[in-house]
């Protein structure tokens, strides 16, 4: 196996929640961890491995946001939705390609008995697409305790407010 080296990052993330159901803006902060690597062992390596985290927990982080309930109207941005849908579509898309896979390698190394093989390309395929959707879902599980919305900072207008002359 080549030498790597990985890194874990656990960051808090300004930003700001906007709804497009009813145009509230309010600073929010995400707490979101991410997993990077890099290949060797030395600083430069270290190094690139935490940016990978940061970058990673980042990209997580802003995708939390569109997962949170507005705390005005209670809507949910419909990425979220698409978001889901993706991931599913990547997790699949993964989990059959292991399985197909490790299918071909056992066939290749000529291991007897189709029905092993075809056994061990189910749980391959099976392991990875957990592994790759569970990667994905990161960005909606825990919202509650990672995501913190100011509302006494809000701005946008409501629509149902807007006075009529
Ligand atoms: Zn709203």
């Amino acid at each position: 196996m080549r030498e790597a080296t990985h890194a874990t990052v656990h960051e808090a993330f300004e930003g700001t929640f906007e709804c497009r159901t009813c145009g509230l803006e309010a600073p929010a902060v995400v707490v979101a961890r991410g997993r990077g690597r890099a290949s060797g062992w030395h600083d430069a390596a270290e190094h690139t491995a935490i940016q990978d985290a940061a970058e990673d927990a980042g990209e997580i982080a802003s995708w939390t946001l569109a997962f949170v309930p507005c705390p005005r109207c209670g809507k949910r941005d419909r990425l979220a939705r698409s978001y889901v849908v993706t991931s599913i579509a990547l997790a699949i898309v993964a989990g059959l390609a292991a399985a197909i896979g490790v299918y071909m390698l056992a066939a290749m190394r000529g291991i007897r008995g189709v029905n092993s093989f075809s056994t061990a390309a189910i749980v391959g395929g099976g392991v990875v697409a957990a592994v790759v959707f569970g990667l994905k879902a990161r960005a909606w599980i825990g919202i509650r305790r990672r995501v913190s919305i100011n509302v006494s900072q809000a701005a946008g207008v409501p629509p149902a407010t807007i006075v009529r002359r």
